[in-house]
């Protein structure tokens, strides 16, 4: 009897604390329940199975040498002696930095008569990985400075415009020469951009992209990002969000603003909207299909949206901040690098 009322007892018991586990279960949710936080995005996990490379530093000292020696050569207006040893000297650094280059050579019509002779020089590292990021600059300079007051008829120096993006591309070719890993780079360094009307047809610019744009390098080429450096070197250089960039590839333009922020380059790559601007990557996304985002610095200096220094002779060696350098190329080598190690 007592062996059975206790066995009772013990059943009771063991319901009770059943139920109250069951209710307590039921109820936790509640009690513990914290206010809705989005799920972040998903892009932030490591790649699986690869060596996590560090990001190498960018060296803005090296990177002003290489704009340096552009602007020594003179102004790189299409058909002078100074275009073609610039174009040989870019072809031979690339090769330096274990490049496979192609020179890819085109004819154009200049819009006030004659013909253009100009080269695209494709700086391909890992030609043979499928995976890759393309980033672009043009590298001739214009052949009159008209927005200036004297020798208006004369070419330009171009340090910002034309020779600074091409600065970064060959720090960012010996970069990783330095810092080998295994994803494919391609850097263009587009021919004859920079000597349309500008009063005049959209086409008459861009002459080397709208070529490349045509005749790919790669059959069915379709980079992983690809983006357009232009003006990136001169003091005061601000980088908006370009109109063109945001309807194409507004993904790629947040990842580049967040990760420029995310290295302390906020003062120069601001958070707000611009309208679209005629450049190179106009005629990749149009011509190629490619969306190719533009980072071009329009400090809106009164009425010169490029800078007061943009088409005159003040374009020269001395517009050039290291800072600004160091702001766009440490944030590009993030970019590739981080895109390999699969966190961005
Ligand atoms: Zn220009």
């Amino acid at each position: 009897m007592q062996k059975k009322s206790n066995r009772r007892t013990l059943a009771y018991v063991l319901f009770a604390l059943l139920l109250l586990s069951a209710v307590f279960y039921a109820i936790q949710p509640y009690l513990n329940k914290k206010p809705d936080i989005p799920t972040p995005p998903k892009t932030e996990t490591p790649r699986p199975n690869i060596p996590q490379i560090k990001v190498p530093d960018f060296n803005p000292d090296s990177a002003f040498l290489f704009v340096k020696k552009q602007v020594d050569f003179g102004p790189r207006a299409p058909n002078t002696p100074a275009h073609q040893k610039c174009a040989a000297w870019l072809v031979k650094e690339f090769k330096r930095y274990g490049f496979v280059v192609i020179e890819q050579k085109l004819q154009a019509p200049y819009y006030k008569g004659g013909t253009f002779n100009g080269v695209n020089i494709i700086a391909q590292y890992k030609p043979e990985l499928q995976k890759r990021i393309l980033i672009a600059a043009h590298w001739d300079s214009r052949n009159e400075a008209d927005k200036d007051t004297k020798d208006v008829n004369k070419p330009i120096d171009g340090a910002d415009d034309g020779a600074s993006g091409v600065g970064i591309l060959l720090e960012l070719a010996r970069t990783l020469h330095n810092n080998p890993m295994d994803m494919g780079v391609d850097l263009i360094c587009f021919d004859l951009e920079d000597n349309g009307d500008d009063k005049g047809a959209q086409d008459t610019w861009c002459l080397g992209s709208q070529y490349w744009a045509k005749n790919l390098h790669r059959p069915n080429y379709s980079p992983y990002s690809a983006i357009l450096l232009d003006l990136v070197g001169a003091k005061g250089a601000r980088f908006y969000k370009e109109g063109f960039s945001r309807d194409v590839a507004p993904q790629t333009v947040e990842k580049v603003w967040n990760k420029a922020h995310s290295l302390g380059y906020g003062e120069y790559f601001v958070h707000e909207n611009r309208g679209p601007i005629t450049d190179d990557h106009l005629f990749v996304i149009r011509g190629a299909q490619i969306p190719m985002i533009d980072i071009i610095s329009t400090p809106n200096e009164g009425d010169h949206p490029f800078g007061a220094h943009h088409h005159t002779h003040n374009d020269n060696i001395n517009i050039i901040d290291k800072k600004v350098l160091k702001a766009v190329g440490q944030t590009m080598t993030a970019v590739i690098y981080e895109t390999y190690n699969g966190v961005l």
